[in-house]
């Protein structure tokens, strides 16, 4: 099974190799879809980006005149078989190309996204002896060494992070499209104490974000959230406004609680009385969370302040009696 891994890696390292050329000799149109999505050549080299020819079987021929045997490229994922079973045909075709790596920096799966608006957009290896998504994080092999202060930034992906990289953003991974795993979870803490996840502004976004940050936080990290209104993902937000407003941005990320608080205030109109009160109701549930005596004070006041409803009702709202604060701390202390 080693020799098979072993085989494995080196059939995805002479693809990438394969891709890479493709790309980067013949200038041809993945490179222009490169360079019209902003990157330049030098982050095109950094993570090896390619392009898979818009051809039946490049790649497959290629692999075989290298020696590798159908079976073995089969096992790879990067050929299929045809389905009169006369033959075999490449995985990816006319996709732009984005190598996978490994926490060491082997190459062991592709992405390859569509240079049009074709369904669907995205394609990636499928699961095999050496590529398991789960156990995985886009840029990990990079990021490792740019972890200051202990953060990084999780994105959804591979755009997002190669685009920020190139702003000189460099503490940056993507979740492989997948929802967020625990595997993924424990990863991460052997590399970073903090996290800051910076996934798209749509639906799909926020539902991944909700799911991912209480699986960050079951491992232990310390999560926070950087919604983006004006962009739709990371890479589309520095594009548009610059570095210096996505570092400031990123200082502003808020906490999970904020996060569920902002999400919920989008439903209801403060200026109604009921509404108001419902959406205080609500919020009330969301600050039962809330293990710290200091941090549940913050946001009674913040609640307060927002609602006009006294911090003693949105208080005994929280504890399900009255609430007095004075005997809140004594009972605290007791
Ligand atoms: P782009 O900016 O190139 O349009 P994106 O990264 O913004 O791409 P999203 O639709 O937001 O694209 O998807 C985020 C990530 O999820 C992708 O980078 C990819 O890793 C993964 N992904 C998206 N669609 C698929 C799919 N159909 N199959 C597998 N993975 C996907
Ligand atoms: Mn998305
Ligand atoms: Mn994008
Ligand atoms: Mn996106």
């Amino acid at each position: 099974i080693i020799n098979k891994k072993q085989k494995l890696y080196e059939i995805h390292l002479d693809s990438a190799r394969y891709f890479f050329n493709a790309l980067f000799q013949n200038k041809n149109k993945g490179y222009e879809y490169f360079k019209r999505r902003g990157l330049n050549d030098k982050t095109i080299k950094y993570f090896g980006l390619g392009y898979a020819y818009d051809n039946w079987d490049n790649l497959t021929k290629y692999l075989l005149s290298k020696g590798y045997k159908e079976s073995e490229l089969m096992e790879s994922g990067l050929i299929l078989e045809k389905k009169n079973k006369n033959g075999y045909i490449d995985r990816f075709r006319d996709r732009i190309i984005f190598p996978i790596f490994d926490v060491r920096g082997k190459v062991i799966g592709f992405g390859g996204r569509v240079l049009g608006d074709l369904i669907p957009k995205y394609l990636n290896s499928p699961e095999t002896l050496i590529f398991n998504k789960r156990y995985n994080l886009y840029g990990l092999n990079f990021a490792k060494k740019y972890i200051q202060d202990e953060t990084l930034i999780i994105v959804e992906g591979y755009m997002d992070v190669i685009s920020l990289f190139q702003f000189g953003i460099k503490n940056v991974v993507a979740s492989l499209g997948t929802a967020l795993t625990k595997e993924q979870g424990k990863l991460i803490k052997r590399y970073a104490n903090k996290v800051i996840m910076a996934y798209d502004s749509d639906e799909a976004g926020t539902k991944a974000t909700l799911k991912g940050m209480n699986i960050l936080k079951e491992v232990g990290l310390d999560v926070k959230i950087l919604k983006f209104d004006e962009a739709k993902d990371p890479d589309e937000y520095i594009r548009k406004k610059g570095v210096n407003l996505f570092k400031k941005y990123l200082n502003q990320s808020v906490s999970l609680v904020q996060f569920k608080i902002d999400i919920l205030k989008k439903d209801y109109n403060l200026d109604n009385a009921q509404e108001k009160v419902d959406f205080t109701k609500k919020v009330s549930k969301i600050l039962k969370e809330i293990k710290s005596p200091i941090e549940l004070e913050h946001y009674i006041k913040k609640i307060s302040k927002e609602t006009g409803i006294s911090v003693n009702a949105i208080g005994s709202e929280v504890y399900g009696k009255y609430y007095n604060p004075r005997q809140f701390n004594q009972n605290e202390t007791r």
